[in-house]
């Protein structure tokens, strides 16, 4: 159903709205039940205690295409005949309810036309329209007064009148110029608060869905208010579709007689999207589609070379994105407990190695991507924030990338360069999945079920073989250790690779349409929502087995090279077992299988492997030790390295120049059974943490 714009404009005014709409609410029937559908909401209304009633647009459209046409052009008028309509049927139903209500709302659902923010002009101005987007920010819920009592504060009156007489408060209060009793026009007029009448109000702040943003373009919004019921319906992160009513905003200031005005929505009717995954529509042709890709043997292949085509080798980071675009299962345990599905993987790698080009591929192709910068692209960052609007004041509270992706995937490049305040929330979105915040009297619990897929560069500009993950990049231990995955691409000169590459390179930049994907973006897409949607793989005894024994087999290591080197090394922990069953459940996934097989799990224990060598652990010699890939010390060097802080601290005091020489140190630390090798290295580290400081050549204290 379409209506036609010439068709809306130029209505005349309706006569006797009011009975036409009371008409439609008593008679119309439902097409398949033939049950009287508003007679029955009507009647549920009231046994809810409510009253709001939701009216399909399209039933009003095919009872009464005039009816329905005059809602949009006027909506201001033929809203309040259809509450005083809804007043009348309700009246018959139960009279005694209906003198405690004073305003019954309708509430309109589902315009023909949804138009986008981008595309709201003028034209809309005092018409019902239909947008969607993402809330991004609302603020905290205030009280805002509709019919007010005020007291006339002159000396001779002091009487309390209703204001405004007719109708309600807009926007804007508007004081009275005059007392209405004794006609005066000194002395002020006080608001009498338990008299007033109040309605729950709410700011909110809806954007474009990032799939609607053309190409390059920023992100459009649009303001709106909600009241009464409406109010936190829809939290920030949720994807909304929305009724209601363009309006311009009053300044307040009666002079404002020319000017440039801003607009914001009134809002009708608002409704949360059935969140995960829906807007992806798959027609029952692409579920054949699926199902017969889904047999082919080869299918992971096919799926793996699918991302990314135009960028050459990277098999394994690509498999690995493959693997988190389908993602794990969620476990929900009987006490709210929740284990993530997501998987995170992490990629730091010199400059030029295609990290953007892999995440901006892998947001465009995820149902509901994401693509950011670490230092982010709006206030609320990667998490969450409470910020205020620089022109009204108003606090709001703004979601984030992650909340924003909730349901999706998040690609974050340059995650080394996140905010301060991301790098705490972080850790909380990455494995409880949600991000709280506190501030300005806002306390919220958002939900941040994506997965992130991420990018960083080293430290120093390349990544050094010779020191640890930890030491390549900007990011703490408790970060790292969250992803699932981590892959470092180093840029080293190979003449048989860069052949082949730059052949590659070459040929896509020759023709462009030679490297299409095997399997097309948009049935990818399709296929992946699929599998996201109606998959949920089991576990088989053999896929536990598999995974037990590999684990227990690199504990094992850990445990032996602490009995031949008297060190407690933290071997592989739980948190890498249950990493190891997501990728096997997504690799199930991604072949639409209902268990997980051995083949599964034997795919995940590879690419766990992987990871490993490519963060510079020799996995098949056994030193195997997660600590020193996420921190660079080991549990007994970094024991060892306080003994080094702790000698300096005291023999800094033993001296009158405010440091302490190298010589020394070793001396003191021989006592402690440290080499002087040791103490060399550990100097330079300590150094580069900033723990300790060079005032004078070879002599050192601690950063206070
Ligand atoms: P990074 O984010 O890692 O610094 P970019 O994604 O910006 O790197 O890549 C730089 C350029 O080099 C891009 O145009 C990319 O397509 C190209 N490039 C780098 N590595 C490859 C590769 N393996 N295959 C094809 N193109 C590549
Ligand atoms: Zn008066
Ligand atoms: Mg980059």
């Amino acid at each position: 159903m379409s209506i036609d714009e010439t068709e809306i404009i130029g209505v005349e005014e309706l006569s006797d709205p009011k009975l036409r709409f009371e008409e439609f609410l008593k008679t119309f029937q439902d097409r398949v039940t033939g049950k009287f559908k508003y007679r029955e909401r009507i009647r549920r209304m009231i046994i809810t205690g409510m009253k709001s009633l939701v009216i399909d647009f399209e039933d009003l459209y095919m009872y009464d295409s005039d009816l329905a046409r005059t809602l949009i052009n006027q909506p201001d008028t033929m809203l309040a005949a259809l509450s005083e309509a809804i007043r009348s049927l309700a009246e018959i139903e139960d009279p005694e309810y209906v003198k405690t209500i004073d305003k019954f709302y309708p509430r309109i659902k589902g315009l023909p036309n949804v138009v986008r923010i981008r595309d709201i002009r003028s034209d809309h101005i005092g018409k019902l329209i239909m947008i969607e987007g993402i809330l991004v920010r609302a603020t905290p819920i205030r009280e805002k007064v509709v019919k007010a009592v005020f007291r006339h504060m002159h000396p001779e009156c002091g009487q309390e009148f209703m204001w405004p007489p007719k109708g309600e408060m807009g926007e804007v209060i508007e004081y009275p110029l005059f007392c209405p009793l004794c006609g005066k026009s000194g002395g002020s007029f006080k608001l009498v608060p338990e008299k007033s009448k109040f309605i729950d109000w709410q700011k909110i702040v809806i954007q474009e869905r990032p799939e609607e943003i053309p190409s390059g373009q920023i992100p459009r919004s649009i303001e709106a208010v909600v009241t009464a019921d409406l109010v936190d319906k829809a939290r920030p992160g949720d994807r909304v579709s929305l009724t209601g009513v363009l309006r311009i905003k009053q300044t307040g200031k009666k002079k404002a007689s020319i000017g440039i005005f801003d607009i914001y929505l009134d809002v009708n009717y608002i409704e949360a999207s059935q969140r995960l995954l829906e807007e992806v529509e798959i027609t029952k042709e692409d579920e054949e589609k699926i199902k017969e890709l889904a047999k082919d043997p080869w299918i992971h292949k096919r799926i793996i070379a699918s991302i990314a085509p135009t960028i050459y080798g990277h098999w394994d980071i690509k498999e690995a994105i493959a693997l988190l675009l389908f993602g794990g299962v969620p476990k929900q345990a009987e006490d709210g407990t929740r284990i993530r599905g997501d998987i995170h993987v992490l990629l730091i790698g010199d400059p030029g190695t295609a990290k953007s080009q892999l995440l901006q591929y892998a947001a465009r192709i995820a149902p509901r991507g994401i693509y950011t910068s670490g230092k982010g692209a709006t206030a609320a960052g990667l998490t969450a924030a409470v910020v205020r609007d620089k022109s009204t004041g108003e606090w709001y509270l703004e979601a984030g990338a992650l909340v924003l992706a909730d349901g999706g995937m998040a690609a974050i490049d340059e995650i080394d360069k996140m905010r301060e305040e991301d790098r705490s929330a972080i850790h909380e979105a990455m494995e409880q999945q949600t991000v709280s915040i506190a501030k300005a009297g806002i306390v919220a619990r958002l939900n941040a079920r994506s997965s992130i897929l991420a990018a960083g560069n080293p430290k120093f500009g390349r990544y050094m073989k010779d020191r640890s993950l930890a030491e390549n990049i900007n990011l703490p231990a408790t970060i790292l250790s969250r992803f699932d995955l981590i892959f470092v691409l180093k840029d080293e000169p190979d003449s048989k690779i860069d052949y082949l590459m730059a052949e590659h390179i070459l040929r896509v930049h020759k023709e462009i349409e030679l490297v299409k994907p095997d399997i097309p973006a948009s049935l990818l897409r399709k296929y992946i929502s699929y599998a996201r949607r109606y998959v949920r793989p089991k576990l088989t005894d053999e896929a536990i087995k598999l995974l037990q024994e590999f684990f227990v087999e690199m504990r094992k290591m850990s445990e032996a090279q602490e009995s031949s080197r008297r060190e407690t090394p933290v071997a592989i922990t739980p948190r890498q077992l249950e990493a190891l069953v997501r990728l096997a459940e997504a690799h199930a996934k991604m072949a639409l299988r209902e268990y997980v097989t051995i083949e599964d799990a034997e795919e995940a224990i590879r690419l766990m492997k992987a990871f490993l060598e490519s963060v510079g652990i020799d996995v098949e010699s056994g030193k195997i030790d997660i600590d020193i890939i996420m921190t660079g010390k080991p549990r007994s060097q970094q024991e060892k390295l306080s003994i080094i802080v702790d000698i300096i601290e005291n023999e800094t005091l033993e001296t009158d120049y405010g440091c302490v020489y190298m010589k020394k140190i070793a001396e003191k630390a021989r006592e402690y059974n440290i080499s002087e090798d040791f103490v060399e290295r550990a100097l330079r580290i300590l150094r580069r943490e900033g723990t300790i400081y060079e005032p004078k050549p070879h002599c050192y204290a601690v950063v206070k």
